[in-house]
C-alpha cells in the first residue's frame, strides 16, 4: 500500500483513535456525509485568511540544511509593520463571506441561518478588534511540512505572528462552542505545529494561541518543552509505524456512536437471521457460566480469607482437610518508580538493557549479587515491597 506522503494531526487523531477507520477514509477513500459545523468552520476560516492576508509581512524562511532564505522582507523584529495593506471594509468582508458560504451538512435551513448569523457577527467582531489591535503575521493559512525525527509531518496553520520580542506565535482559530486555556495546554495540535513552525522558519516559537471566535479570545500556553515534544512525538511514531505496518484493527469505544462505517465494521456486522437461534443459546450458556464463575471466584476469596485469617489466629501455615492439605504460601512483590529508575539506569548506563518499566526485570538487576553495590542500593531506595499470601492445595502425603 501506498504511505500517506505526510501525517497530518487529524490522520494521526484518527489512527490513534480507531486505526480501521483511518483505513477507510485514507486507504478506502471512503467519504463521510458532509456536516454543517465543518461546512461553517471552513467558511469562516476562508474569510479570515483573506481578512488578515493584507497584513502579512513575511519573514526569513529556513531553505534546507539550516540556512535562512534572503528574504525582501524589511521588517526589523519590533514596532509596526513598515508596509501593512488594507484591510476590507465591513461591506466587503460581508460581501466575501456571502461568496464563499459553504451550504452542505446543515439539518435545515434554519440551522443554516443560525450558523451563517452567527459567522456574520463573528466576522465583523473580529474585523473591529484587529482594527483595535492588529497583530503581525508573517503568514496566514501557510501550509508546512517538516521531517521529525524520521516521521513526515505536514499541517495548515491559520496564522504566525511576530511576537514583540521578535520570535513567533502560533494561532489557531476555533469555531467551536467551548474553548479553555487547558485545550491550549494540552492540544497535540499546537505541539505539531511549533514542530513545522521551527522547522521551516529562522525564529523560534514562544507561544501557542488556540483563538476562539464566538468570543474573540485568545487561549495561549508557553512553548512546549523537548519532553512534552517528544511525548507527542511518540504518539504520532505509533500512528506512523501502524500506518507503515498496515495494522487496522477495529478499536471500539465511546467514539464508535459518530462513526459513519458502523455497517462496514466488524465489531458491529449483523449476526445472520438463520443463524440467530442457536448463537442466542450460545451466548446464554456463556453469560450463565460466567456467572457462575463470578459466584466461585467470590466463594474462594472468601475461604481463602478465612483460612488466612484461622493460619493468623493460630500461627500455621498448613491446615489440614480430608482430601488435601491447604498450605499458605508468600510472595513477595516489588513496585518501581519508572521515572526515577530510568534515570539510575542512564547514569549507569544501562538504558536499554532494562526496562524501567518492568518492575521483576529491576528486581533482578537489583538483588543480582553481581550488581555494583551502589547501584542495587540506589534501585532499592526507588522500589517498595509489598508481601501476598496464596493458598495452594496438595496431597496430604506431601505434609512437612
Ligand atoms: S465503528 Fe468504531 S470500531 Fe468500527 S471502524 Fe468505526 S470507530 Fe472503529
Amino acid at each position: 500500500m501506498a504511505l500517506p506522503a505526510a501525517l497530518s494531526y487529524s490522520s494521526a487523531r484518527t489512527y490513534l483513535e480507531c486505526p480501521l477507520r483511518w483505513k477507510f477514509l485514507y486507504v478506502d477513500d471512503l467519504k463521510e456525509a458532509p456536516k454543517g459545523y465543518f461546512s461553517f468552520g471552513r467558511t469562516v476560516h476562508s474569510v479570515l485568511e483573506e481578512l488578515v492576508r493584507p497584513l502579512v509581512v513575511p519573514t526569513a524562511r529556513r531553505i534546507g540544511g539550516g540556512a535562512l532564505q534572503k528574504t525582501l522582507d524589511e521588517w526589523p523584529g519590533r514596532g509596526p509593520p513598515t508596509a501593512p495593506g488594507r484591510l476590507l471594509e465591513a461591506e466587503e468582508l460581508l460581501g466575501l463571506y456571502e461568496r464563499s458560504w459553504v451550504s452542505e451538512g446543515y439539518n435545515s435551513p434554519e440551522e443554516e441561518a443560525r450558523y451563517k448569523s452567527l459567522g456574520r457577527e463573528i466576522l465583523v467582531a473580529y474585523r473591529e478588534d484587529l482594527l483595535k489591535s492588529p497583530p503581525y503575521p508573517v503568514a496566514v493559512e501557510e501550509h508546512l511540512e517538516a521531517k521529525w525525527e524520521g516521521i513526515p509531518i505536514h499541517g495548515y496553520i491559520d496564522r504566525i505572528d511576530r511576537t514583540p520580542g521578535g520570535s513567533l506565535e502560533i494561532v489557531d482559530y476555533k469555531t467551536s462552542r467551548e474553548l479553555s486555556r487547558e485545550d491550549a495546554l494540552d492540544s497535540d495540535q499546537l505541539s505539531l505545529y511549533q514542530v513545522l513552525v521551527e522547522r521551516n522558519y529562522a525564529e523560534p516559537v514562544d507561544r501557542l494561541t488556540l483563538y476562539h471566535l464566538r468570543s474573540l479570545t485568545p487561549h495561549s500556553a508557553p512553548r512546549r518543552d523537548a519532553e512534552s515534544l517528544n511525548d507527542v512525538h511518540n504518539r504520532f511514531g505509533r500512528a506512523y509505524d501502524g500506518i507503515r505496518s498496515s495494522a487496522y484493527e477495529p478499536t471500539p469505544g465511546r467514539h464508535c456512536s459518530r462513526c459513519e462505517f458502523r455497517s462496514l465494521c466488524p465489531e458491529f456486522r449483523l449476526v445472520p437471521a438463520g443463524e440467530q437461534d442457536r448463537l442466542l443459546d450460545l451466548v446464554d450458556r456463556f453469560h450463565r457460566l460466567r456467572l457462575e464463575e463470578e459466584r466461585v471466584d467470590r466463594e474462594l476469596r472468601a475461604a481463602a480469607e478465612a483460612l488466612h485469617e484461622e493460619s493468623e489466629r493460630l500461627g500455621v501455615h498448613r491446615i489440614p482437610g480430608s482430601d488435601r492439605v491447604a498450605i499458605r504460601r508468600r510472595e513477595e512483590l516489588w513496585h518501581y518508580r519508572e521515572g526515577t529508575v530510568a534515570e539510575i539506569l542512564a547514569e549507569h548506563g544501562l538504558e536499554g538493557r532494562v526496562r524501567a518499566d518492568d518492575d521483576e526485570a529491576v528486581r533482578r538487576l537489583a538483588q543480582d549479587r553481581k550488581t555494583d553495590p551502589a547501584l542495587r542500593a540506589r534501585l532499592a531506595s526507588a522500589g517498595g515491597r509489598q508481601v501476598r499470601w496464596y493458598w495452594t492445595l496438595e496431597e496430604p502425603s506431601s505434609r512437612g
